[in-house]
């Protein structure tokens, strides 16, 4: 199996004197079969923390680690870390003009495995991946991201990850704009990936929602750009029922 260790994790945002840092701390381990979920209040730094392994150039790592299977994940150009097996689905993903989903997925298996995929297995595995989604055939000819709805970035994502078959999944913000059978979908997605390739998931999200569809291992409460507090899914009912107004006192208290 594989792990992602990220292991005192700083992080600012902006450029000199106006430098924020938003991450303070961040340790997080995640090992290949588990499922993960972050719990945060809004600003509290999950996009930073999901953005900042996926090596988006607008994050600063002033420090700590972040590695896969023991090789430095931060020294890794965004490509590189594809192909080392982290999959970033984005909370709000771009638009990739004139390439079509189709073409647009085939690139990606071949850039991430380094051989094109044999056409005719390809060809299936796509459609039964879509399918599976519920999705139109005609989704497949589509340009990338213009004019996809809410619901079809989410299916697109966890598309992806089915076909690209990562070591690691990070999801940021799956549930958000979903209706319940999108939310339903996407989730039996997403549980389908870790039965098959066993992947290791870590969720992002705001809403307690999603984790009853998908049953996290584990739940760390995100607050103020660190994890204050950690456990299982029984955490994600105490959230549901209480809230962060607790940890969000405790952390202003410390202030
Ligand atoms: P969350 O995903 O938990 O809602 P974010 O990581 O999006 O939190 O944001 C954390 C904090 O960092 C917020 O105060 C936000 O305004 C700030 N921030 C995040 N990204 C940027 C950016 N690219 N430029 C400026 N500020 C940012
Ligand atoms: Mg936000
Ligand atoms: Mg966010």
């Amino acid at each position: 199996g594989s792990v992602l260790e990220i292991r005192d994790l700083h992080v600012s945002v902006g450029e000199g004197d106006e430098a924020k840092p938003i991450l303070k701390g961040v340790d997080l381990t995640i090992r290949s079969g588990e499922t993960h979920a972050i719990m945060g209040p809004n600003g509290s730094g999950k996009s930073t923390l999901a953005y900042s392994i996926a090596g988006h150039p607008k994050y600063t790592i002033t420090g700590g680690t972040v590695t896969l299977d023991g090789e430095d994940v931060l020294e890794m150009s965004v490509d590189e870390r594809a192909r080392a097996g982290l999959f970033l689905a984005m909370q709000y993903p771009v638009e990739v003009p004139g390439v079509s989903v189709s073409n647009f997925l085939r690139t990606a298996k071949t850039a991430i495995s380094g051989e094109a995929p044999k056409l005719r297995s390809w060809v299936k595995d796509v459609r039964t991946e879509m399918e599976a989604l519920e999705m139109d055939s005609a989704f497949a000819e589509r340009n990338v991201n213009e004019g996809f709805s809410g619901g079809e970035k989410k299916r697109h994502e966890i598309l992806q990850m089915g076909l690209l078959k990562p070591k690691i999944a990070i999801l940021d913000e799956t549930d958000s704009g979903l209706d319940v059978d999108a939310l339903r979908v996407v989730s039996e997605g997403v549980n389908r990936a870790k039965a098959t390739s066993s992947v290791g998931v870590l969720l992002i999200t705001h809403y307690t929602r999603i984790l009853r569809y998908i049953q996290p291992d584990f739940v760390h409460v995100f607050v103020a750009g660190r994890v204050v507090e950690e456990g299982g899914p029984e955490l994600a009912e105490k959230l549901e029922n209480e809230g962060y107004a607790a940890y969000l006192k405790a952390d202003a208290d410390a202030a």
